[in-house]
């Protein structure tokens, strides 16, 4: 490619409105452009770095036995509403309307298409496992789309959906994927962490990790461990589960059989939570102190509205606690399931340290317990304290002291269950002719987030020090003179005996100044630059530059593409 040809229009100025450096790099090295707030168009360059973490993605799903496909972007209303998810997904959802006035969205994820789509062609637990990606826009109309292609309201997506028969083939999955993030980002050429994103306050972990790129500009406190590989979102809880012995006989609990009630359904619909998506803990703190507890093993937080996290908790400000117990239809001191094997949801009248430590182990499916003494009438197998790590603490893996970091999500890996499939009937028959659902599971990397994550973390004063690996090209080639003609045809014959080489190769052709060659090829950030200059080419040489340490050394005409190869 010839400079002179490309559409890459540098900036010399700060663009007003971008805040963050990647935001301002992007604009100023001339990769995007906006069309309206949270829409970009990707020039020339900004879509080959976009290509190549792509490619990097697809070669690494493709590895673990991913099957792409590519599903619509307009999603049929009917979906959403089987999956209960039209009615709580909130405002993100763009939602529009056909001629016809049938109700569609734009999919901000794919969870309901694809298991649609499974549900109409897996039939045996021969099919099974069955991993399924594509990689596609995605829309979300955030509140505060900013920060350049950080927060877009259209953004490309990779997104894999694992079915298997049971949850051990689940955690296969979920481990391949999370190898695969692992490789993909290792790949990129990236510095980042696999958080723990929700510590399952079940004693559990490994529900959900978020893969954060490392960079002071992150919008995520992430604590990592300075002796292992142990790392959590600070946002999220860590729990500590610990047994401790049962509690008091002095409380006065009943057991009562209340067959059908409090089912998850009405908790979620009156939360405004999608029910079929993540739900761990919830404290909800009303205006007159009603508290409610609700644990679930295998669902985080991820999709709720927080007002505030507190030590774990979520405090939702809700209309009145009237209206919770009224909409749940239980007391204060109601101890019982909410329709899930693990579910338990707690209400009590005053903030207690039972609150703050939900206990599991009371629960039985179709019973409640009624006149609960909080902390006396509870059998506790397990205390989870649900403090946040603090950074400087001791990691519970290998003692050392924890650090902080801030962190970029560009991808994350989720256990999701049954959700899906029991909500739209994704059935398979077993070896014995049962049915049973998909066990389930999603994976999201956020592909043009990467490339703003990837500056965020590799640029200097200049602009953009591109990752060998995902740079829209490995190397320019500039001559600095457009009249010694040694260095024009030096400089040609060099660029075609590179891209004979397959090197990723630009040359610089145009008449302009070697400064503000030299500023652009720093801005755009190629990894190498090649400069012909008449004094050292009269000697047979040609200085080489890398962006990432700023060295130069000369070389030989002849050895250059050895050099650069
Ligand atoms: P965030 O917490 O930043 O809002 P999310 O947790 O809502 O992200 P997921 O639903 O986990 O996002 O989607 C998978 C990936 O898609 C994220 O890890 C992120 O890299 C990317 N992503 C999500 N929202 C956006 C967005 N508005 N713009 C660009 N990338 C995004
Ligand atoms: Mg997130
Ligand atoms: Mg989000
Ligand atoms: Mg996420």
């Amino acid at each position: 490619m010839l400079v002179s040809q490309l559409l890459n229009p540098t900036l010399r100025e700060v663009p007003a409105e971008a805040e963050v450096i990647s935001h301002q790099l992007m604009l100023r090295a001339g990769l995007i452009r906006k069309s309206a707030s949270g829409f970009y168009t990707y020039l020339p360059l900004g879509l080959k770095v976009l290509k190549k973490i792509e490619a990097i993605v697809r070669e690494e799903m493709d590895a673990k036995g991913g099957q792409e496909v590519l599903m619509p972007i307009m999603q049929p209303a009917e979906l959403w509403k089987e999956s209960g998810r039209w009615d709580v997904y909130g405002a993100e959802l763009f939602r529009l309307k056909d001629r016809h006035n049938r109700e569609f969205c734009l999919g901000p994820t794919h969870e309901e298409i694809i298991t649609d789509l499974v549900r109409g062609e897996i039939r045996s637990y021969k099919q099974l496992p069955m991993l399924l990606y594509q990689i596609q826009n995605k829309y979300r109309d955030e509140r505060r789309p900013r920060f350049g292609l950080m927060r877009g309201r259209e953004f490309v997506m990779k997104d894999l959906y694992s079915f298997d028969r049971d949850e051990a083939g689940l955690h296969e999955s979920y481990q391949k994927m999370y190898d695969a993030y692992c490789r993909i980002f290792s790949r990129c050429g990236l510095t980042f962490r696999p958080v723990e994103a929700d510590a399952g306050a079940i004693g559990g972990t490994g529900g959900t990790h978020e893969f954060m790129v490392l960079a002071d500009s992150g919008e995520n406190a992430v604590v990592h461990c300075s002796g292992c590989d142990y790392a959590a979102n600070m946002e999220k809880s860590e729990c500590r589960p610990q047994v401790i012995d049962d509690s008091s006989p002095e409380g006065k609990s009943k057991l009562v059989s209340t067959p059908g009630v409090k089912t998850i359904e009405n908790l979620s619909e009156f939360l405004a939570v999608p029910k079929s998506a993540t739900i761990k803990s919830l404290l909800y703190q009303g205006d007159d102190k009603i508290f409610l507890v609700l644990i679930r093993g295998d669902r985080t937080l991820n999709e709720i509205k927080l007002n505030n996290t507190l030590g774990g908790f979520v405090s939702l400000q809700l209309a009145s606690s009237e209206l919770v117990l009224q909409t749940l239809g239980c007391e204060p001191g109601y101890v019982g399931p909410v329709g899930a094997p693990d579910g338990l949801l707690v209400v009590a009248d005053q903030e207690v340290p039972l609150m703050k430590r939900a206990a599991c182990g009371a629960n039985k499916p179709d019973h409640h317990y009624v006149d609960v003494v909080p902390g006396k009438d509870i059998r506790i197998d397990k205390v989870l304290d649900l403090r946040m790590v603090e950074p400087g603490e001791a990691c519970l893996k290998c003692g050392a002291p924890l650090k902080e970091a801030r962190g970029i999500e560009v991808g994350q890996v989720f256990k999701l269950g049954t959700k899906y499939s029991k909500a739209l009937g994704a059935n398979f028959l077993d070896e014995n002719g049962v049915e049973k659902s998909c066990v389930m599971g999603c994976y999201g990397v956020g592909v043009s987030r990467t490339i703003a994550a990837a500056i965020e973390q590799n640029h200097d004063d200049n602009g953009i020090i591109w990752p060998m690996p995902i740079a829209p090209y490995h190397c320019i080639i500039v001559p600095t003179s457009n009249k010694d003609s040694l260095v024009v045809e030096t400089a040609e014959k060099l660029y075609q005996e590179l891209k004979h080489l397959r090197v990723e190769v630009i040359l610089d052709d145009r008449d302009e100044r070697a400064g503000v060659k030299f500023k652009d090829a720093d801005l755009v950030g190629y990894p190498i630059r090649v400069t012909l200059g008449s004094k050292t080419l009269a000697n047979g040489q040609v200085e080489l530059k890398e962006r990432k340490s700023g060295e130069t050394y000369l070389v030989r005409v002849e050895d250059l593409s050895q050099e650069v190869k």
